[in-house]
């Protein structure tokens, strides 16, 4: 047997074989030591028969009620022999299916005691073995204590093995092992009684679904005892008698057989470990952040580490060591270990619990679904429990769920992507659940965090219905209706950045005399990228029709393009741009209802997603197709030039409507007659497809410009600082000579129109290079090095700009429609004819 192995791992439980055959699939030579039989704890005595033999129980239960579904049959009676006779099978099968995957991964199986010998060896069996890592995976066995009579007690490996069914099971402690042979015995028909030390039961599960749980064993004959501290378990004739106290009173519970579930403790016995330099703390290994023990090559994953002792992160954690031998760092994120609980209904959670939350300081929303209005739960007749989700207040993400019901232990799969992923509520609600299913469930207490469940009554809004005088809050619906004009001039919080009156690079410093125009500016530009992602959600959901067209990434180009206009400077752009609008000062909250289509919107609403407009603000954002808007500038100059002002006509494009007629006609045409024109080409590199620079001759879209003779930069659109100053420069130089000038910001949209992908037209190495150098995150490294601001202040605002947002969304989506009778208002000229004051002075 003696060999040299790349990797051996010691323990073939679900930390060690799936460490083994991922190694094995990294190419490594492996080996894997086993004392017993390979699957560990979980596959011989632990997971897999409790769970086998759970299910017995489950339909026993099902069957005992089935006449309401229409089974006819009588005297239905439990053969326990058989049940265990199936659940040995069930590992049987398991256990050869562990010895085949080993097997057919390569990996060389060595059966007996691994001990370690120092310096990569490794004895099994008499022989040594040599290796370059060596993974201990060694598990956890029964932890004992020191118990008066605790020799007639049974612990979870022998209670698997009973012959039949206890009339009387009493249950030393009440943690998930403990809870789960309670529920099994209990359907089955014992008498069961837990005795618990802590005030809870399954004390790491909340508290609203470990009560419901109490609630349903106490309604099958069970009995729990918390805050009972066992003194001994003795003899009584040939039965046992558990004695206990609870808060200082003596209680005695008769019982045929006692279960001692106390725990489980890492286990190393016969491994030498210490002798080869492995540092133990308490039992268990102690281990880095990477898994690594203080012995060089050897690593430590699952059960034996200590932490959350279960199957699945031990398996996780083999993955992340052997990656980690093979030179990928992999540190093992736990922020989403799922626990599952198979009681009857089953028990799982995953994140932060309401409770936690709050003592972290975090504030959260929670939503609950109750499976009573789950039309698959009603189908399958298991109605008990509920699910619950825990979001962040100010961000929506879905920090934890919570489920007591049919299938939680199943369920909870989605929640773990969720939590794993940071996905908000409204990614969870956005998603299509397929009906009838129990994962509705998730969707549905998602949504009944944000309020609007669709298949129970949101309390929020059934109280504001109820009494409206008593919700004065300005975004109810209510106040909306009453009071639009006022909400229309009232900005959410109004701008924060102080412009200067003329941008220099000394005021561009990152000097603390500058601090309050630049983090305005960074707030901006959060402001605009919190917006456009949100526009999309809403998009997705029909809130918005037409087409919504995003500045995601190009906050610096925009804001550094628009900021250094004056009030009286004009500004030509196409409807799609939001971030322009939210740039030049328009309220957020109208442009958001009139994508929305809502009276209180840019343009009442009758625009939607197609026409933004702001009169005193001189914003045009009208006119849709590609560069269509560009002949309108020219003629806004024309009209500057004719009445002898000295403003400034900015007309911002994307680099698409630079391939057409209207583009050079416009350049053309402000250069002959010295119109007082910006062209300003946001060339983010977004065609809709193929980059205008790939199907251009000419990749640099400034030069088109100096074909007209016209001063023409392009300038690094990532960089807001510079994007300022020279459009400052640029902008100030048109109001002196009243000379058209071209400035392309080369920046890089990340997101395409909607959910138009354009990343599917990009090369990776472009991809990897612009999305480094996202421009917000640039700025922030500026402000940090310039000592003008710190991550906590950046999350702060992040947090602050999420609520705002929230609130935005919610002016819109409560603001009203247009009124049918109005629908013209605004549209046809004969208001014109009615408002002479907008005629201006005949020619
Ligand atoms: P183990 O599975 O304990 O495997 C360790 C292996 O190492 C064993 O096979 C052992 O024989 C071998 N070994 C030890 N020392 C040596 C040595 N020196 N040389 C060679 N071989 C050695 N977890 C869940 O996630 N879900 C559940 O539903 C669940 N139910 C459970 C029910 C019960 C009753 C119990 C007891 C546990 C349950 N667990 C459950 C926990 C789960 O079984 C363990 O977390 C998991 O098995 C740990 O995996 P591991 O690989 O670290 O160790």
């Amino acid at each position: 047997m003696t060999g040299s192995f790349d990797v051996v791992v010691v323990g073939g439980g679900p930390g060690g074989y799936v460490a083994a055959i991922r190694a094995a699939q990294l190419g490594a030579k492996t080996a894997i030591v086993e004392k017993d039989r390979l699957g560990g704890t979980c596959l011989v005595r632990g997971c897999i028969p409790t769970k086998a033999l759970l299910q017995s129980s489950e339909l026993y239960t099902l069957a005992k009620g089935g006449a309401a579904f229409g089974l006819v049959a009588d005297n239905i009676a439990f053969d326990f022999g058989a049940a265990q006779k199936r659940k040995t099978a069930v590992v049987d099968q398991l256990v050869k299916g562990v010895e085949g995957l080993l097997k057919a991964g390569g990996v060389t199986t060595l059966r007996g005691t691994a001990k370690l010998a120092g310096n990569g060896a490794v004895d099994v069996a008499g022989e040594r073995v040599q290796a370059k890592d060596i993974v201990i995976a060694t598990g956890s066995a029964v932890s004992r204590i020191p118990l008066k009579g605790a020799e007639h007690t049974i612990d979870s490996d022998a209670i698997l093995e009973l012959k039949e069914i206890p009339q009387r099971l009493a249950v030393i402690g009440g943690g998930v092992v403990g809870m789960e042979f309670a529920a099994m015995f209990a359907a089955l028909g014992s008498k069961v009684t837990v005795l618990e030390m802590l005030p809870q039961v399954l004390p790491m599960v909340e508290a609203d679904l470990v009560n419901l749980y109490a609630k349903h064993l106490s309604g099958i004959g069970g009995e729990i005892h918390t805050s009972s501290k066992v003194a001994e378990v003795a003899k009584a004739g040939r039965a046992l008698q558990v004695r206990f106290s609870t808060g200082g009173e003596g209680g005695a519970v008769d019982a045929d057989q006692v279960l001692l579930a106390v725990g489980r403790s890492p286990y190393t016995e016969g491994l030498g470990a210490e002798a080869a330099g492995v540092k133990l703390e308490r039992g268990r290994v102690v281990v880095d952040d990477h898994l690594r023990t203080s012995a060089a090559g050897v690593w430590a994953i699952g059960d034996v580490i200590g932490g959350i002792m279960l199957a699945h992160v031990a398996s996780y954690e083999g993955i992340c060591a052997i990656e980690n031998i093979a030179g990928h760092a992999r540190v093992p994120d736990y922020h989403a270990a799922p626990n599952c609980v198979y009681t009857d209904p089953e028990i799982a959670h995953v994140g932060l619990g309401e409770k936690e939350a709050k003592e972290r300081g975090v504030e959260v929303r929670v939503g609950r679904f109750p499976f009573a209005a789950s039309g698959r739960a009603l189908t399958l007749g298991q109605s008990e429990g509920f699910a619950k989700v825990v979001a962040d207040a100010s961000s929506g993400a879905v920090l934890g769920v919570h489920i007591i019901g049919p299938r939680a232990t199943d369920l909870i799969a989605e929640a773990t992507l969720a939590v794993q992923n940071g996905l908000t509520l409204d990614q969870l609600d956005l998603t299509i659940h397929a009906h009838p299913t129990l994962p509705e469930s998730i969707m549905e207490a998602a949504l009944a965090a944000q309020g609007r469940a669709i298949h129970i009554p949101n309390r929020r809004i059934q109280a504001a219905a109820a009494n409206p005088a008593s919700n004065p809050s300005p975004t109810s619906t209510t106040a909306a209706l009453h009071n639009r004009e006022q909400q229309m001039v009232t900005p959410v919080k109004p701008p924060t950045t102080p412009v200067p009156e003329s941008i220099t690079a000394k005021k561009l410093e990152l000097k603390k005399e500058n601090r309050d125009f630049l983090l305005g500016i960074h707030r901006m530009m959060q402001l605009i990228r919190r917006f456009e992602e949100r526009a999309q959600e809403q998009y997705t959901k029909a809130k918005i029709g037409g087409y919504c067209h995003l500045n995601i990434g190009e906050e610096a180009a925009v804001v550094g393009g628009i900021l250094p206009l004056k009030p009286n400077d004009y500004i030509f752009t196409s409807y799609r741009e939001h971030g322009h609008a939210i740039a030049r000062g328009i309220d957020p909250r109208a442009v958001m209802a009139e994508l929305f289509g809502k009276e209180t919107g840019t343009s009442h609403g009758r625009g939607g997603s197609m026409h933004m407009f702001g009169a005193k603000l001189r914003f045009m954002g009208g006119y849709g197709i590609v560069g269509g808007h560009l002949p309108l500038a020219t003629g806004g100059a024309w009209a500057v030039k004719f009445r002898k002002q000295k403003d400034v006509v900015s007309c911002l494009f994307g680099d698409g409507a630079t391939n057409i007629g209207a583009f050079h006609e416009s350049l053309n045409y402000s250069k002959v007659f010295d119109l007082p024109v910006l062209w300003y080409c946001v060339n983010n590199r977004y065609g809709m497809g193929t980059p205008v620079e790939a199907a251009s001759a000419v990749k640099d879209i400034y030069k088109k410009a100096c074909a007209y003779d016209m001063e023409s930069i392009q300038v690094d659109g990532m960089n807001v600082r510079e994007v300022l100053l020279r459009t400052s420069e640029v902008v100030e130089k048109i109001r002196a000579d009243s000379q058209p000038r071209f400035i392309e910001a080369l920046c890089y949209r990340f997101k395409g129109h909607s959910v138009v992908d354009p990343d599917k037209y990009r090369s990776n190495e472009d991809k990897e290079k612009w999305r480094k150098a996202d421009p917000i995150v640039a700025f922030e490294h500026e402000l940090e090095k310039g000592g003008l601001a710190d991550e906590e202040y950046f999350k702060t605002v992040r947090q602050e700009i999420d609520s705002e947002v929230q609130d935005i969304i919610k002016f819109a989506d409560e603001s009203p429609d247009p009124k049918v009778e109005d629908l013209y208002k605004y549209v046809y000229c004969g208001e014109w004819e009615e408002s002479p004051a907008l005629r201006g002075n005949p020619l």
